[in-house]
């Protein structure tokens, strides 16, 4: 069966949510994949900012196969040791032991969850940002500040107030004492990788604080070491009241946390809310394992490294307007409305990125990606926009 044959049988078979794929990836290892019909690539976009160790990595096949040959699952009337490590661990990464954890599967589903336990606070109201990107479900999509994903499926939550990303003016103009939450990314990754200003998130927890509203950052694409720190707001030196984190967190495996810190951690009470697989023992397995291994080998350092050289680099390919980012979450921007085809052509080349709007090529590979892969990119980079300009 070549890429062909299994695009004919999605369009058969699934439903038409996303464009038909026209290629199909059947292994890989590390950051390198193949595809259906034999052709190598090297992964650029691990699944979107979710393999964060690769592909089947040494250390996260063996903490899996381990735990499923020991005991698959458990549901929420009991108790297993992974899904206790991993809350300990994701509480010490916090800095903060008051925090406590709920276990998911989806970034969508953590962000409901942060909305429901802001509902405990006595209040209804949501301030969100134009252009964020925080889920597909009802009440995450009312959260997401993209238009054209949201229109068909009105009426959503009420009271959720859009204010424009990077803007503390506006923010803080919709912020009251009736505000239940703030929700912000620290870096707006579907938007095309958006930085805000240096002191945005400062702002917008005094704003917060004063107000007696709850700060949730969406750290659902920047966490678990992508911006070359653990949730990607800790540069900010602020602490949150919720942080929710899922498509790095299960190293490929469905897996995502909210993690409420401070008092926060109180507001739910037994039957408030909950997850049939949220903790389960496999993928909470592979958290750790993949964890431990960011601790061991200082990947963190590495990511930080990685972004320096990457902007060096493709900054002065001509035709990139700016390399926006941090660690490895790099949006790079273009001056011309061509990402697409930039794409094509890498993929062409043996590179998988994603042109996340028009002028923005997106990367979020495995941050334990050799320098040599990366060098053979920022080549490939190159000759593509000579190619397609
Ligand atoms: C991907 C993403 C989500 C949604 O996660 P799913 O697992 O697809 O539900 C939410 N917030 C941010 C910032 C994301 O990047």
């Amino acid at each position: 069966m070549k890429n062909k044959d299994f695009a004919d049988l999605w369009s058969q078979n699934l439903m038409s949510n996303y464009a038909v794929p026209s290629i199909t990836l059947v292994n890989g290892k590390g950051s390198i994949v193949f595809d259906a019909d034999g052709k190598k690539y090297i992964d650029m976009l691990g699944g979107i900012a979710t393999n964060i160790l690769g592909h089947s990595h040494p250390a996260v096949v063996s903490a899996v196969n381990r735990q499923i040959k020991t005991l698959s699952h458990v549901s929420n009337f009991y108790s297993h040791p992974n899904a206790i490590e991993l809350a300990q661990i994701l509480v010490r990464l916090t800095g903060d032991k008051q925090s406590r954890v709920f276990f998911a599967q989806s970034g969508a589903e953590v962000n409901e969850a942060a909305i429901k336990l802001s509902r405990k606070t006595g209040r209804t109201r949501i301030v969100a940002m134009t252009g964020s990107f925080h889920g597909r479900t009802m009440g995450s999509l009312s959260l997401t500040g993209q238009i054209s994903k949201k229109i068909a499926f009105a009426p959503l939550l009420k009271n959720v107030k859009h204010v424009p990303f990077g803007d503390v003016k506006r923010a803080r103009r919709a912020i009251n004492s009736r505000t239940a939450m703030v929700i912000v990314e620290p870096i707006m990754g579907e938007a095309g990788v958006i930085v805000p200003p240096l002191n945005y998130l400062k702002e917008l927890r005094e704003a917060c604080t004063k107000n007696g509203a709850l700060l949730v950052i969406d750290a659902v694409q920047t966490g678990i070491g992508r911006t070359g720190q653990w949730f990607g707001y800790e540069y900010s030196g602020i602490k949150p009241d919720v942080i929710t984190v899922a498509k790095g967190l299960g190293a490929g495996l469905p897996l995502a946390a909210m993690i409420a810190v401070g008092k926060t951690s109180q507001l739910f009470e037994p039957g408030d809310h909950g997850s049939t697989f949220g903790g389960n023992p496999v993928t909470t397995a592979a958290s750790i394992a993949a964890i431990k291994w960011i601790e061991k080998n200082k990947t963190l350092a590495k990511c930080k490294a990685d972004f320096k050289y990457l902007s060096s680099n493709i900054n002065s390919i001509p035709g990139v307007s700016e390399v926006r980012g941090a660690g490895l979450l790099v949006g790079i921007a273009l001056q011309k409305n061509i990402s697409s085809e930039v794409a094509e052509a890498l993929q062409a080349k043996g590179f998988l990125v994603n042109a996340a709007n028009p002028n923005t090529i997106r990367i979020a590979p495995a941050l334990n990606i050799s320098m040599k892969e990366l060098n053979q990119f920022v080549k490939a980079l190159k000759e593509a926009m000579s190619d397609v300009h």
